[in-house]
């Protein structure tokens, strides 16, 4: 399987640990694989007997074709380990009629980015032998919270990388905060920088074009590697758990063999609902793919009209991580309905002008697969409330978004098949709002809200929030902007 650009007409000549080390391609386009594999009713028949380690290492080998079975058996085995993902990798919970939640956060962070950063950082390292790479990777992430801590649990103590996160000292939550600089492995690093998200971003864009810094890293054995969400590598595991959902409804007998079920994900990047189109394509009988956003509903709109425009108004909301106003891994999706030349075309609009419009029949394809719902924060905290009160289930504040929407499909289409919602987030990521939500009351402090909600709604914290005040410290140092790179070589001591 060779992989190309999604903005090139070229044939497809580079290897999945090639694009895996890569991460974007050079014209700018997002690498995608060159043709769909077919997973068919029999494999998938064959799976539910299997755990969720070997349905992922099946998954995966029919993309990364230059991995061996075994390689990626072993990498499975070790990311989906029992005891970092506690109670599965992607267990599903009956919510109420045909609706299912299918739980993402049971890993080291509590969020479902740990399903693709436990295991890519793995196929990193194995990319780096399969590609002759001899230096050391150095990834550097800039964070607002979420995603540097997932990486660093990902990245934590895994052969020839290293990892430097830099978050705005004012810009995380306290919790947030203490997970990062409390952080263990012996190749972490952590600094926060005086700044919003912003300076930290652009501070490590900065470094990422320095010239001087890339030939001082080449000279240690060094070099600069992204973690990003568009990379294939964090891409790829994430269909997996919604073949792994399919084979539980066959095995509950909720779904009948090659009967079909709807898909609901709370979306922000456009990567999760993404990999579950490719699920879609390989052969998985899904109906519609419910693509749930915010407040910041900028995906709804294009998937209603088929413009997407970003000249709009941006909103912090209560689900942070779906405040996107650039969805990325949509340029996969285009692709995939109108081609390499069209999507450079969409791509290139939409950096000179803020926004593009596919054509009539572009539109009409992408709405034979997917529906756009959105929920405001009204809406998600009211969502909270009552799937508490009726359904007894606490969500997050992601969560409610997409189950917002999935009642709402329902309610419009009184389409009945089996609904498997993503959940993304355990309640306890962002227990400040869920108190909130559900009980009416401010929480004492962003750190207290964790034994609040806990003691209001008798459910117990996740091990990876439990504690976090009594961790030992490890990280302190905070820098200005400009004093990044220099942190960046201390941390080398180059
Ligand atoms: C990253 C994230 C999302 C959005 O996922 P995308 O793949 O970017 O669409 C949703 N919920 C949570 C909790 C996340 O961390």
């Amino acid at each position: 399987m060779f992989y190309k650009s999604t903005r090139s007409a070229q044939k497809a000549n580079a290897t999945a640990a090639q694009v895996i080390k890569q991460g974007l391609a050079v014209d700018g386009g997002l690498f995608v694989p060159e043709s769909i594999p077919s997973l068919t009713m029999d494999e998938i028949a064959a799976m539910c007997k299997d755990s969720y380690p070997v349905r992922a290492a099946k998954i995966l080998s029919k993309f990364l074709s230059d991995y061996t079975y075994e390689e990626l058996l072993a990498d499975c085995t070790a990311a989906y380990d029992e005891g970092s993902f506690v109670g599965g990798a992607a267990p599903l919970v009956h919510l109420a009629d045909s609706l299912e939640v299918m739980e993402l956060w049971h890993g080291p962070t509590a969020a479902f980015k740990d399903m693709a950063l436990q295991i890519m950082p793995r196929l990193l390292s194995r990319a780096l032998v399969k590609t002759g790479e001899e230096r050391t990777a150095l990834i550097l992430v800039a964070t607002s919270g979420d995603t540097g801590k997932a990486a660093l649990e990902g990245y934590k103590d895994i052969d020839r990388v290293k990892i430097m996160v830099f978050y705005p000292v004012d810009g995380v939550s306290r919790v947030q905060k203490l997970q990062m600089a409390t952080q263990t492995g012996s190749n972490v690093n952590v600094c926060a920088i005086e700044g919003n998200f912003d300076d930290a971003q652009t501070g490590v864009k900065m470094i990422f074009g320095d010239s001087e810094m890339a030939q001082k890293l080449n000279e240690n054995g060094y070099f600069f590697s992204s973690a990003n969400s568009i990379n294939w590598g964090r891409l790829a595991p994430q269909i997996v758990y919604y073949v792994s959902a399919y084979c539980d409804l066959l095995a509950s007998g909720k779904c009948k063999a090659g009967g079909a079920f709807n898909v609901c994900v709370p979306t922000g990047n456009f990567g999760n609902i993404f990999a579950a189109y490719l699920a879609k394509l390989m052969g998985l009988p899904i109906n519609k793919l419910i693509c749930a956003s915010n407040a910041n509903n900028i995906l709804t709109d294009f998937l209603r009209t088929g413009t997407y425009d970003r000249n709009r108004d941006f909103y912090l909301t209560m689900s942070p991580s779906m405040d996107i106003l650039i969805s990325s891994n949509l340029e996969r999706l285009l692709y995939f309905v109108a081609g390499s030349e069209k999507t450079a075309g969409y791509m290139e609009s939409l950096k000179k002008t803020g926004c593009y419009t596919v054509d009539d029949d572009i539109l009409a394809k992408i709405q034979q697969d997917f529906v756009g719902y959105f929920a405001d924060e009204e809406a998600t905290a009211k969502e909270i409330a009552t799937t508490y009160a009726e359904n007894g289930y606490l969500p997050d504040t992601h969560t409610a978004v997409a189950i917002c929407a999935a009642r709402a499909y329902v309610k419009d289409t009184k389409n009945t098949l089996p609904m498997v919602i993503a959940s993304t987030a355990s309640p306890y990521k962002f227990a400040n709002n869920v108190y909130r939500s559900v009980t009416g009351q401010e929480p004492t402090s962003d750190l207290d809200a964790l034994d609040q909600l806990s003691a209001a709604t008798k459910t117990e914290i996740p091990y990876p929030l439990a504690g976090l005040a009594e961790r030992k410290i490890r990280f302190t140092e905070t820098v200005t902007k400009d004093q990044m790179a220099n942190a960046v070589l201390s941390y080398l001591k180059i």
